[in-house]
């Protein structure tokens, strides 16, 4: 289960349905363009809302093309240990299920590349153009952002130093290094929970370190971590600092009611506090400020805001998934966005005219 985000959005400043055809800008095409593949939809990241645009989009006649950094499409799915609220599904390990995502996005057409990390896109021209890390540029009529979000980090002394050596983000692609060990799970949230319940199955004693003494995490998820014998919980506490030699041996914990510190011994812990958006690739914009990466608007926190149909303020771009400032950031949200996606490019494509307009374009190899 992941970290969710229950506070309501304000109502996204969203920009007017498309009334009238516009002319191509020939342009934006001509500048230092590789490829003279212009595809209707490409998806931006390859997790479930990303692989479910594909499967929409390409359902719908389009030419969709899917980018993905990782050598594997899925997402946060590929990671997670057990997936048991996907509808149809009653569990299923994350990988099973991603890799069950991932042919079936590729079944319907769509061109899937992976070990292709998009480091920037020009949006603001009718045919958008994306940037990859080996140098090549793809042009799209319109670009769904569904890169999804990384793990917030705690920030104090020790977890840079001890990442990979005790401290984790990911239980099931690092949970088999702690066999017969006591380790900690920092975090109060979905993923927190569920993490630290596949995990008590292989260390010997695990302890949930939370700052308050309520929980986000779901009930159902709570009540059956409560259960577990070798879980244990620290409650109003918070990690000051990371300790070791070469590998972590321990940590500073800080009661957050007395402000006493306590150093206690643990081999592994793993870190479940909060996700950030994945938006580097738009630009240098801050999470702190509401300015738009690429002239795509965010909120406070750095996610994309998009109205009810996926629609940035940016004319045929769109944001689906966790990368969006949304109420809740699971599978089957993230799946229904980027089916909505999807389809508002579709009638984005056929509102705007652009393609009628695409024999006009010619494009400019460099020499
Ligand atoms: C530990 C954990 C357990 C979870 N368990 C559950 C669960 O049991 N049930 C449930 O419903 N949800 C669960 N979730 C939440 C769920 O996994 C996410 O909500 C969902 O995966 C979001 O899908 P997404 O496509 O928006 O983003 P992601 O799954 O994050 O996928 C984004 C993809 O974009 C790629 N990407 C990022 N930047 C770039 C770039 N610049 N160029 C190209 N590609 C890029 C990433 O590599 C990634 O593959 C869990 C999450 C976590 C962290």
């Amino acid at each position: 289960m992941c970290g969710m985000s229950f506070k309501l959005q304000e109502a996204p400043k969203v920009h007017e349905p498309v009334k009238a055809k516009f002319p191509v800008d020939v342009k934006i095409l001509t500048q230092n363009a590789k490829r003279e593949t212009v595809y209707d939809i490409i998806v931006l990241g390859g997790g479930p809302a990303a692989l479910n645009a594909a499967i929409y989009g390409s359902r719908a006649g389009l030419s969709v093309l899917v980018l993905e950094k990782l050598p594997a499409t899925g997402g946060f799915v590929v990671n997670t240990a057990l997936v048991e609220n996907w509808l149809g599904v009653e569990s299923m390990s994350g990988f099973d299920l991603a890799a069950k995502m991932a042919s079936h996005a590729a079944k319907f057409g769509a061109e899937i590349k992976t070990m292709t990390e998009v480091v920037g896109a020009d949006l603001t021209g009718k045919v958008k153009k994306v940037k990859t890390a080996d140098g090549s540029e793809y042009f799209g009529l319109t670009i769904i952002i569904a890169t999804g979000t990384g793990h917030a980090k705690l920030g104090v002394p020790g977890e840079k130093e001890f990442f990979s050596k005790g401290i984790s983000y990911c239980a099931p692609c690092d949970g088999m290094f702690f066999k017969g060990k006591k380790i900690a799970v920092v975090g109060g949230g979905n993923s927190a929970f569920s993490e630290a319940i596949f995990l008590s199955r292989i260390a010997k004693e695990v302890v949930i370190i939370h700052r308050r003494d309520a929980f986000r995490a779901e009930q159902a998820l709570v009540n059956a971590a409560k259960k577990i014998q070798n879980i244990s919980y620290l409650l109003n506490s918070t990690v000051s600092a990371f300790r070791g030699d070469k590998k972590l041996t321990s940590l500073v914990i800080k009661n957050a009611k007395s402000g006493k510190l306590e150093t206690i011994q643990f081999e592994g812990a793993f870190i479940y506090v909060g996700l950030v958006p994945n938006t580097k690739l738009l630009g240098s914009g801050t999470s702190e400020t509401s300015v738009g990466l690429a002239g795509v608007n965010v909120d406070e926190k750095g996610f994309i805001v998009t109205d009810e149909k996926m629609r940035t303020n940016i004319r045929g771009v769109f944001a689906a998934g966790d990368v969006r400032a949304t109420p809740l950031r699971q599978i089957v949200t993230a799946a229904s966005d980027g089916a909505i996606a999807a389809i508002s490019a579709q009638e984005y494509i056929g509102e705007s005219g652009i393609k009628e307009h695409l024999s006009e374009i010619k494009l400019i190899k460099p020499n």
